[in-house]
């Protein structure tokens, strides 16, 4: 089987999976938070499925589970190491009626012009980036020799999918460090992802690493500044706070909220205000790859 689920993903929706990996782990990095095995990396899928195997599959999956939102290209490790990806993307393309097509990439071969190119003609592309310096990366993500993050972070800059969202993954005592969130921060500001998904830890690691508590989770997210960031924790914060109109719009215009921030964090009282700045066009409300946002209306508010 290439394909599982679908699976309710709580960041991109519905999910079909493709896996273009299923027999064994294939992946350029060793990440120590990895929810697979740890193993050597390596820079090759063994025995690939065809494009063909792939595609039929899909469409019986897609006649059965209609309303399947997105079709995930994954692997058992980095999907751009499949040889036919460009091949595959076009006939995904074709028969994927409504949905949106995703990959969730490593970014360590975005900087082939090849594999940038297939990856633009993908609707949602969603790159790991956990760490801004090399030393931090290697750590975290022990990458294949000669994969160099200064290097991948420069054509991150220069890719343009659809829709680019950076995943961030906090280990323990790694990245956690303010130092480094600040270093990630200024990168951000010019890679310009459409969403930034941050997390930590939340199954299994393949070595002996620890999460990053929620607590401090929700404060390093703090130090992202202006950036449509989003995060994803089990426990969510039990206080409501009750924003005033004048605290909400400076919020917004500081940081970008996600439906799930307005929902874990807004009272009833500062929802209700929300609701009043939305019907005033003051605010406006997007939809960046499945999750919604609540942005300042710069036009609105140029003094
Ligand atoms: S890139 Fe993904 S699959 Fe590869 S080692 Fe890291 S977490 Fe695992």
């Amino acid at each position: 089987m290439f394909t599982f689920g679908p699976v309710n993903s709580r960041r991109f929706g519905l999910s079909l999976g493709i896996d273009l990996s299923p027999k064994e782990k294939s992946c350029n990095f060793d990440c120590v938070y990895c929810e697979l095995e740890a193993a050597k990396p390596v820079d090759i899928i063994k025995n690939p499925p065809s494009v063909k195997e792939v595609i039929k599959e899909v469409k019986e999956k897609l006649e059965k589970f209609p309303k399947v939102e997105v079709i995930t290209i994954t692997s058992n490790g980095e999907p751009t190491l499949y040889p036919y990806l460009d091949d595959l993307v076009d006939e995904l393309n074709k028969i994927k009626q409504n949905k949106k097509l995703l990959i969730l990439s490593n970014a360590s071969t975005i900087c082939d012009d090849k594999i940038k190119a297939t990856l633009e003609k993908i609707d949602i592309v969603k790159l790991s980036l956990d760490c801004a310096t090399p030393k931090c990366f290697k750590k975290i993500d022990r990458p294949l020799k000669g994969i160099d993050i200064s290097h991948l972070i420069e054509c991150m800059k220069n890719i343009n999918p659809p829709t680019l969202v950076i995943e961030i993954l906090l280990v323990k005592g790694i990245n956690d460090k303010t130092e480094e969130i600040e270093k990630l921060n200024k990168i951000l500001h010019d890679i310009k992802p459409d969403r930034i998904d941050l997390g930590t830890i939340d199954r299994p690691p393949a070595y002996k690493v620890q999460k990053v508590e929620e607590e401090k989770l929700v404060e390093l997210s703090k130090l992202f500044t202006n950036l449509p960031i989003t995060i994803i924790i089990k426990n969510p914060p039990k206080t409501k706070e009750n924003f005033s109109q004048e605290e909400i719009l400076n919020l917004l215009s500081h940081r970008p909220q996600s439906q799930f921030d307005i929902d874990t964090l807004f009272s009833n009282k500062s929802k209700n205000i929300l609701s009043e700045l939305l019907k005033r066009g003051e605010i406006f409300k997007s939809d960046v790859a499945g999750i919604k946002f609540y942005e300042i209306n710069k036009s609105s508010h140029i003094s």
